[in-house]
């Protein structure tokens, strides 16, 4: 053996990138001392699953030996049936953080470019870092994304566009003619992956998931979840729909048994109860008015947003911050998210909860605002 000085490390060294990556920091949960919590911080549906799911998620328990159907067989055909889809088109997993991650191992690698708006979702970031890619995130407008500055972007290494419509945690949105026309401007060779997590709450009449681009293109992907508005985010349930070469490169990488028999049952029974979605959705648009109109009320400015929360902005200044609203928030119960991780310090970030999680968190920023924390 040769006594030579040797480079080779003296324990495991995880691949170039890895070590890049930030982990991604859930909104809180809990607030030490308040009797009361309310969870406003990961936009999560006050109205909870549909009793259908519930129901199908306590009769999977009759089969906790066995292994699940690896294809969610049934989550597919329930989500086809839903949309009018080809089931082979649509790939479910576990959450949708995992087909957006699986979407990136797939077309992503080293010297490879995965691309973005600044505000974006953060799971991006981490997806196109994870496989060996370089992030490159593209400036916004009006805390909106911005065609043309992605578009300005693409280069020969760029192989994914990831665009949240509405995007988390802005609650901005494109119209879909803004969505083709980023489309149209991407080479071909260019994975354009359009999450609509949120796509549900939208009441736009310009605004559309992006279904038909997916179902022209060769390149488009929308991918889905079932932790927003179907409140099952516990269950971790997502999926997409996809040209038939993405399908099959997702379900080569993906894992055999992604999803659990009570993902898929619960999936399946929630899918099918649209009257429990509509529900959720004229509770969202009302109350989405007017916790946006009773801030903005106190002087504080609200980004207009479509999705189901709220970007509140603070001033800089000592004693109006963000992280003491923050603080102050917390301590009455009440749990938003901070989105400093998202560029964006000086806001907070709250979700449309039920009507008395809206009550205590106005009733608590009114007295933060009017200096009673002083
Ligand atoms: C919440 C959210 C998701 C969903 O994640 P799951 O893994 O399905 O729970 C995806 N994209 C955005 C922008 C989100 O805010």
């Amino acid at each position: 053996m040769s006594a030579a000085p040797s480079a080779a490390p003296l324990r495991p060294v995880p691949r170039p990138g890895v070590s890049a990556i930030e982990a991604y920091i859930p909104g809180k949960s809990g607030a030490p001392g308040a009797h009361k919590v309310h969870k406003l911080s990961s936009n999560e549906t006050p109205l909870g699953p549909s009793p259908a799911a519930l129901a199908a998620l306590q009769a999977s328990a009759a089969s906790l030996a066995l292994y699940p159907d690896g294809n969610s067989t049934a989550l597919r055909g329930a989500i086809a049936a839903r949309y009018g889809l080809d089931p082979a088109r649509i790939v479910c997993g576990a959450g949708s953080d995992e087909l957006l991650s699986l979407l990136a191992y797939a077309y992503v690698g080293p010297g490879d470019e995965g691309l973005f708006s600044a505000h974006g979702f953060l799971v991006y970031r981490i997806a196109v870092l994870a496989a060996g890619g370089t992030p490159v995130a593209a400036p916004e407008r009006d805390l909106t994304t911005d065609v043309d500055a992605l578009l300005a972007r693409v280069s020969e290494r760029t192989k994914i566009v990831y665009v949240a419509n509405p995007n988390n945690p802005t609650g901005t949105y494109l119209p879909f003619e803004e969505v083709r026309r980023l489309h149209a401007g991407l080479p071909p060779h260019v994975l354009l992956v359009l999450d609509g997590a949120y796509a549900e709450y939208v009441r736009r009449n310009d605004y559309s998931a992006g279904l038909d681009l997916v179902l022209e293109a060769d390149n488009v992907v929308m991918t889905r979840t079932f932790s927003k508005i179907h409140g099952l985010a516990a269950l971790r349930i997502g999926w997409m729909v996809a040209p038939a070469h993405v399908t099959d490169a997702v379900n080569r990488i993906r894992g055999p048994f992604n999803l659990s028999s009570a993902a898929i049952a619960a999936g399946a029974a929630a899918i099918a109860d649209e009257a429990h979605v509509a529900a959720a959705v004229a509770h969202n648009t009302v109350w989405l008015d007017r916790l946006t109109e009773a801030v903005t009320g106190l002087g504080l400015a609200v980004t207009p947003s479509v999705g189901n929360f709220l970007l509140v902005h603070f001033p800089a200044e000592a004693g109006r911050s963000a992280a003491e609203a923050d603080a102050y928030l917390a301590g009455r119960g009440v749990i938003v998210r901070r989105v400093s991780a998202y560029g964006l310090p000086d806001a907070l970030r709250v979700t449309v909860g039920g009507a008395e999680a809206n009550a205590a968190f106005l009733a608590a920023l009114t007295d933060f605002v009017r200096g009673a924390h002083a």
